[in-house]
């Protein structure tokens, strides 16, 4: 691996090789399940693809890379990474997690393992003394995600991971929304970095995937185990799509997060816009903690119109027309989201509304569009709300 390369250049060298067959450039796509033995036991690195496969190789030695760690994963899916995290564990385990979760995430701990033994307990970790204090004798991994979903707090990944190391328990983060452009867990003391390729570093909305992403070679090892032994690994054609995509991370987050504060901006001066969530902003609450552990404020933007109607959010996204009313976050393309009825429905609604997903939050992710093009269709779409 590339070690000695700076973040902008890992993206498109971390842990990439001209193929040994051809020399070719970029991965070739090894669309094969198997491969022939010239004996038995006698093969060229790579057996069966679910145990291998070269163009996964090229994609989890890129994800190593690009979180400054040691030893990627990829999966099917986030959800199937997140999935095999999880079974490190064993009934009577518990896991403390954070309150404002994606709403899939919360679904798999509450509705998969929770029946199988594990426990799971939710609380807000913007203040780290918290998460100190609630770390008990059974607790064996803390799940943090930062910034939240889709209430955008900042959860302080070093203090965290300092009371965890003090006290055994393993620490996940899912740095699906922050992109290691933007975050390095692993640097901050972490233990697992978790990703939904599908988003930000897939990039194009054109595939499903998940990676993770750790130091420790007896917990990557431990990993490899479960992806092998469960088998929701990454197909070949999925890991070149995410491959591609990691190639402009850089240059695309870099636009993401320009477009994001503008149209924060935007938002927080219109006088149809009751509240922004953003933590580029210097009111924001955890503000001083995202400028410290992230390099950029990203392109995810929560907000909630004047009044807090549910209608109203109903009748913003059905106006938007530059934005596409869509699940999902991280494209090219700028998305808009209403969590309460989409991404979050799995969430019980007082559970919810605890959080902050209340019926009127509607949820932004920014593309790397115009600007101006952006701005004004949200002007455009909060004129719609007056009109009745
Ligand atoms: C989408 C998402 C997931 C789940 O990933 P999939 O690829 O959809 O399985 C997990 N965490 C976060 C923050 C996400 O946005």
């Amino acid at each position: 691996m590339k070690k000695d390369l700076r973040f902008n250049s890992r993206t498109i060298h971390g842990g990439q090789h001209p193929d040994k067959a051809y020399g070719a450039v970029m991965p070739p796509i090894y669309q094969t399940s198997t491969y022939a033995q010239s004996s038995p036991g006698q093969h060229q690195g790579y057996e069966y693809s679910r145990s291998g496969n070269p163009t996964r190789h090229a994609l989890e030695e890129s994800l190593a890379s690009i979180e400054n760690g040691r030893f990627g994963l990829a999966f099917a899916s986030g959800l199937a990474a997140m999935d095999a995290v999880v079974k490190l564990l064993k009934p009577g385990d518990e896991v403390l997690a954070t309150n404002d979760l994606y709403g899939g995430s919360y679904r798999l701990f509450r509705k998969v393992f929770e029946p199988l033994g594990i426990r799971f307990r939710f609380l807000g970790m913007q203040d780290a003394e918290a998460v100190a204090s609630a770390i008990g004798p059974e607790t064996r991994l803390v799940w943090v995600e930062t910034p939240t979903n889709p209430m955008m707090q900042v959860i302080d990944i070093a203090a965290v991971a300092e009371s965890c190391r003090s006290r055994g328990v393993l620490l996940a983060v899912d740095n699906t929304f922050a992109t290691p452009y933007l975050q390095r867990p692993l640097e901050l003391g972490a233990d697992i970095v978790m990703h939904s390729a599908t988003k930000y570093l897939g990039g194009h909305s054109d595939v499903v995937a998940g990676g993770l992403v750790v130091k420790d070679k007896e917990l990557a090892d431990r990993l490899y185990f479960i992806q092998n032994a469960s088998g929701a690994v990454c197909g070949p054609m999925d890991s070149f799509l995410v491959l591609r995509g990691i190639k402009t991370l850089h240059v695309r987050m870099q636009r993401h997060c320009e477009n994001g504060r503008a149209v924060a901006e935007f938002l927080a001066g219109h006088p149809g816009v009751e509240r922004v969530y953003w933590p580029g902003f210097p009111d924001h609450p955890n503000h001083d903690i995202a400028a410290k552990q992230m390099t950029g404020f990203g392109g995810m933007i929560s907000f909630v119109p004047r009044g807090a109607r549910f209608e109203d959010a109903v009748r913003i996204v059905e106006n938007l027309r530059v934005f596409t009313l869509a699940e999902s976050l991280g494209g090219v393309e700028s998305l808009a989201g209403h969590p309460a009825s989409m991404t979050h429905a799995s969430i019980p609604k007082d559970e919810r509304e605890k959080s902050g997903v209340t019926d009127s939050l509607i949820r932004l992710s920014v593309g790397i569009e115009d600007a101006a093009d952006l701005t004004e269709d949200l002007e455009r779409a909060l004129a719609a709300m007056n009109r009745d």
